[in-house]
This record gives structure tokens, sequence and C-alpha cells, in this order.
């Protein structure tokens, strides 16, 4: 039976090459360079709450890594490191070593390194601390958006909310929708590159982690603004314009979570710039509504007749009702 240290030694000890210390003291030792401030952000995911049991550990090990890294793409920081905090109910060894080859996939794609972390038996947690690096007037920060600026949405939201809605028997999707839906859900990627774009460019930022309406209500509180959103205009896949319940593709695209996009804001005059952006780095980026002076924190969508719309679910919120 692996003990705790057996399981840091073997599964979670490489040799990192930035970090001053890393795994195997009391702490890390980790420097900022110069000009540049430490952005810092955890993210827990909880067994039956954030995945199911039995999940792919590969995959979880990639997603858990990747949905953090996703914070710090939207704070247009670049990723250096990170600390992991595990509950496991036991030494599972195929386990580890699967959950770990999928959190190093990542950390590798992004160059993170792992600096530490703590390992304890219990329900199966996995909570992640990122470190990344910006420089302090170049953070893309929530409360940036002034009147007027446009809000712009990477990607496109709610297939894995669609996936989810496919599993939980809500509605059929055909083979390739549902294998599109599904990545989607296990395997998302942060937009790492899209947040360094953005510095200097973008007003605000957030990640689209739970509903788009709900975190772009975040930038609209924030900045003290109210925003606009049409809903014609918002990006689908081809996934969500083949489902025929448009309850449903209303609540992926507004309130689905899960999609690791980043929403932002602009002011107008930099429309062009966006598109570089967007040609540079071979995503699709699109125009999705408005800031306007009206009462803060207030997200309004309209059709594309231009009449308000009355949204039903409007995102998920864990002790909300
Ligand atoms: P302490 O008793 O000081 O909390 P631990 O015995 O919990 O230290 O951990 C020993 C070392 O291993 C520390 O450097 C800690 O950061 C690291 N560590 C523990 N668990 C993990 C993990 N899951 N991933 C990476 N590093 C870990
Ligand atoms: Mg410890």
């Amino acid at each position: 039976m692996a003990s705790e240290f057996d399981i840091i030694r073997r599964y979670f000890t490489r040799t990192g090459k930035r970090a001053l210390l890393g795994v195997g003291d009391d702490c890390a030792l980790v420097a900022a360079d110069k000009g540049t401030v430490l952005a810092v952000s955890t993210d827990m995911l909880v067994e039956g709450r954030h995945f199911f049991a039995g999940a792919d550990a590969a995959k979880l090990g990639r997603k858990a890594l990747a949905v953090n890294l996703s914070d710090l793409a939207a704070m247009g920081a670049a990723p250096r490191y990170a600390t992991l905090a595990l509950a496991l109910p036991d030494a599972d060894e195929a386990w580890l070593a699967q959950f770990s080859q999928g959190f190093f996939d990542m950390a590798d794609a992004f160059g993170v390194e792992l600096i530490g972390g703590d390992t304890t038996r219990g329900p199966r947690t996995i909570s992640i601390t990122v470190m990344g690096i910006v420089p302090p007037q170049l953070a893309l920060r929530r409360d940036g958006a002034t009147a007027g600026d446009e809000v712009w949405l990477s990607g496109c939201s709610g297939d894995a909310a669609l996936a989810l809605a496919h599993l939980g028997g809500r509605t059929r999707l055909g083979d390739a929708a549902l294998a599109h839906c599904l990545a989607r859900l296990h395997t998302p990627v942060p937009c790492v590159a899209l947040g360094l774009a953005l510095r200097g460019l973008a007003s605000s930022a957030i990640d689209v982690s739970d509903g788009l309406l709900a975190d772009v209500g975040h930038i609209a509180e924030s900045s003290g603004v109210a925003i606009e959103l049409r809903y014609a205009e918002l990006p689908r896949s081809r996934a969500l314009k083949g489902c025929a319940d448009q309850s449903l593709v209303q609540e992926c695209l507004l309130a689905g979570g899960d999609d690791y996009e980043l929403a932002f804001t602009v002011s107008p005059d930099a429309s062009g710039r966006v598109a570089s952006v967007a040609a540079d780095l071979g995503l699709t980026l699109t125009r999705v509504g408005s800031i306007s002076a009206g009462e803060p924190g207030l997200v309004s969508v309209y059709d594309a007749s231009g009449k308000l719309m009355q949204i039903a679910n409007r995102g998920f919120d864990h002790f909300g009702s």
C-alpha cells in the first residue's frame, strides 16, 4: 500500500526549472519577474458535484488544472506555478497514475510547474491553486468596463451544458454532436493565449464558467454598468444549432456553464484590433452585446426584433435555489 509520501514522490514530484524550491520542503519558494505581480487563483472540484464518481482520471487531471488556468487567462496572466491539494478515498495507484499523467499533460502544454500541495484521505476532492504573472497595469480586471464598450465572446457557449442535457436524458444528440459536446465538457482548453493577447486591449474580462449571463453579470456589477446582449448574435456550435428544443438551447447558451471561454469588453474603436487577434490566434471572436450606463449590474437580453427577453434560468450558484 502506497503511503502519503510514496504517493507524493511517485506521482507528484518532478524537477522544475523556475521555482527556487518546489515539492519537498515546508513551503515552495518562487519569485515574480521584474515589473510583474503574481496572479493567484484557487478552484476546487468535488466528486458528485463537479464530476461524476468513476470519471476518467486522466481527463479529470487535465480538467482540474484547465479550469484553474482559465482564471489566469481571464486575468491576462502567463501561467507559472500550481499547487495541488488532493483528498482521496484510497491510494488507488491506477487512478493516481492516470490523474497525474493528465495533470502534467496540461501543465506541460502551458508551462506550469507543480511546486507543492497536500495529500490526505477523504471524499475525492481536488483543489488547485495556480499562480501566473502579469504586469499590474495590464491585468484584465472585471471592473474596467465603461458605457459604450462592446462585449465580445470567444468560441461559443453552451456545448458542455448540452452534453449534460444529453447525459441527463433531456435531449438526444447524434454521434458527432455528442462527441463534440462531451469533449467540450471533459477536456476544456483554457484561453491562455487569448488572455495574453487582450492585455492592453480589453477593458475588462472574465472566464465563462458559471454561465454567460451570470459571468458577464460579474463584469456589470464590478464595473457599475449595465450589459445588453443580443441573443441572435450569440455564436452557436453546429451541435447547438441542430437542437430543436429552443428553451434548452436558450438555457445552454445563457446559463450553461463549464464553457471556459472568455467574455471581455473593448472600446468600440478597438474592434479592428480584436479582429486581428482572432485572425492571429485562429479563434472565433464574436461581438455579442454592449455596455450601457443603465442600472449597475443589470444584464438584459434582446431578441432579433429588439424585444427584451424574459430569462428564467440565469446561471449556476452552488448555494442559490
Ligand atoms: P507538510 O507536513 O509541511 O504540510 P506534507 O507532508 O503535506 O508537508 O507535504 C510534503 C511536501 O510535498 C510539501 O512540499 C508539499 O507541498 C508536497 N505535496 C504534498 N502533496 C502534494 C501533491 N498532491 N502535489 C504536489 N505536492 C504535494
Ligand atoms: Mg501537508
